[in-house]
C-alpha cells in the first residue's frame, strides 16, 4: 500500500500497535537484515504478527489510518531502496509456521520454511513438491510468486488459500480465484496469504528423496551461494527461450557475464543471478538490470521482464525493471 502519510508519528504507532498486542516490533529496522541481497535502508517500523488473528488486526488498524505498509517472507526475491521504506514492513515468519498433514492434504501457515515443507511432505510420503526442495523463502513468498523449478509452480498443488485483504478481513480463496500464472499471482497486488492447503499424491518416500537429493545436487553446482544474491533476476520468456534461450544464456550471449556496476555483479557462475561482491546499492543493482534488458533487447530483439521486486520508500513493490520509470 503506497504512502499517503510523510509525517508519522512512529512513536505512538508504535504504542498503539503495542497496546493491541500484535507480536514482536522494530523500530527503525535495518533492511538489509531482512534481503537476500543485503541492500536496503531503514523500514520506519517492522512488525512480526504472532497469528494470523494478529496479522487481521494490524491490518485493519493500518487500513483505519492509512499507513502505508507492505508484506514480505524471507526477501528471497526482494530489492528493498538504499533510502529504506517510509511504512510498516510486515514480515512473516517462525510466528506463522504451522503444517498439519491430513491423508494426501497439507494445510501450511505462510511463514513456513519452503525446504521444511519439502521435507514434511518427504515424511508424509507425498508426492508432488519435489521441485521446491532448496529454494528459500517463505510459503507466503513462494504462493505470491507462484514459485517453483522446472517450471513448475506451487499452484499447481494448491486447494484454496486463506487471505487477509486491504481491510484486515479473514477471506478463503478456492486455487482456481488464486490468478496463478507463470511465476505471478493475485496475491501480488495487496492480499496477504495467510495459510493454503496444498493438496499432493501418495508416492514412494525412497523415490521422493532420490529426486530432491538430486535437485538439491543440481542447485548446489549450478547456482552461486557464496555470496548474497536473490535468485534467478529474469524470468523466463516462452518466446526468446525457443530462438535464444533461457536468460541466463541470453545474457552471456551478448556478453554481460561478470560485469560489474558499483559492488553489483551479473554472477560468473551463473548470468541470470546479480551477486552483491559486498557493498552494492540498490541504485547499482537497478542499473545493472536495465543494461542488461537493453543489450540483451539490442542483439536478439527481446526485452526481458525481471522475476525479483524492488521495493520502493513508498511502500509499493513491482518488477525491478520498472523501477525506473515508477520511481
Ligand atoms: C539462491 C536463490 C535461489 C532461488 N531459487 C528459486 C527457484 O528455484 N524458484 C523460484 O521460484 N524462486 C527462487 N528464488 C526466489 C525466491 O526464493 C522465491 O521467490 C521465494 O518464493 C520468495 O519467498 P520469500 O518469502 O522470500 O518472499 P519475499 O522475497 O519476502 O517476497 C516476495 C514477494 O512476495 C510477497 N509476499 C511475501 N510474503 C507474502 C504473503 N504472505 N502474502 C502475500 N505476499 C507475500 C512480497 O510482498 C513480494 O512481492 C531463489 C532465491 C534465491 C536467493
Amino acid at each position: 500500500m503506497p504512502a499517503e502519510h510523510t509525517d508519522l508519528d512512529w512513536a505512538s504507532v508504535t504504542q498503539a500497535l503495542l497496546d493491541l498486542g500484535i507480536g514482536k516490533l522494530y523500530e527503525n529496522a535495518d533492511l538489509r537484515q531482512c534481503s537476500r541481497w543485503r541492500i536496503g535502508g531503514r523500514a520506519s517500523l517492522l512488525v512480526e504478527p504472532s497469528s494470523i488473528d494478529a496479522l487481521a488486526s494490524l491490518k485493519q488498524f493500518l487500513c483505519a489510518k492509512q499507513i502505508p505498509h507492505l508484506v514480505i517472507g524471507d526477501g528471497a526475491n526482494l530489492l528493498f531502496d538504499d533510502a529504506g521504506v517510509e511504512g510498516v514492513v510486515i514480515r512473516l515468519g517462525k510466528s506463522l509456521s504451522g503444517i498439519r498433514v491430513d491423508g494426501d492434504l497439507l494445510s501450511v501457515d505462510a511463514g513456513v520454511w519452503v525446504p521444511r515443507l519439502a521435507h514434511a511432505s518427504l515424511l508424509a510420503g507425498l508426492t508432488g513438491l519435489e521441485h521446491i526442495v532448496g529454494i528459500p523463502g517463505t510459503v507466503g513468498g513462494l504462493v505470491c510468486m507462484n514459485g517453483g523449478s522446472q517450471r513448475r509452480g506451487i499452484g499447481d498443488n494448491v486447494v484454496d488459500v486463506t487471505a487477509v485483504d486491504g481491510n484486515g478481513d479473514v477471506i478463503r480463496l478456492d486455487a482456481s480465484e488464486c490468478g496463478f500464472a507463470y511465476r505471478t499471482s493475485r496475491f501480488q497486488s495487496g492480499l496477504t496469504v495467510a495459510a493454503c492447503t496444498l493438496r499432493l499424491q501418495p508416492g514412494d518416500k525412497k523415490a521422493i528423496r532420490r529426486e530432491m537429493l538430486e535437485i538439491l545436487h543440481s542447485r548446489r553446482t549450478r547456482f552461486p551461494l557464496k555470496l548474497p544474491n536473490c535468485g534467478s533476476v529474469f524470468v523466463s520468456n516462452p518466446a526468446m527461450y525457443d530462438l535464444v534461450g533461457p536468460p541466463g544464456k541470453a545474457i552471456e550471449l551478448v556478453g554481460l557475464k561478470g560485469v560489474r556496476r558499483g559492488g553489483a555483479r551479473v554472477s560468473p557462475q551463473h548470468a541470470n543471478f546479480i551477486v552483491n561482491e559486498g557493498n552494492a546499492s540498490s541504485t547499482d543493482v537497478l542499473t545493472l538490470i536495465a543494461d542488461i534488458r537493453s543489450e540483451v533487447h539490442k542483439q536478439t530483439g527481446y526485452w526481458m521482464e525481471s522475476e525479483v521486486r524492488y521495493v520502493a520508500p513508498n511502500c509499493s513493490i513491482f518488477p525491478a525493471h520498472c523501477a525506473k520509470e515508477m520511481t
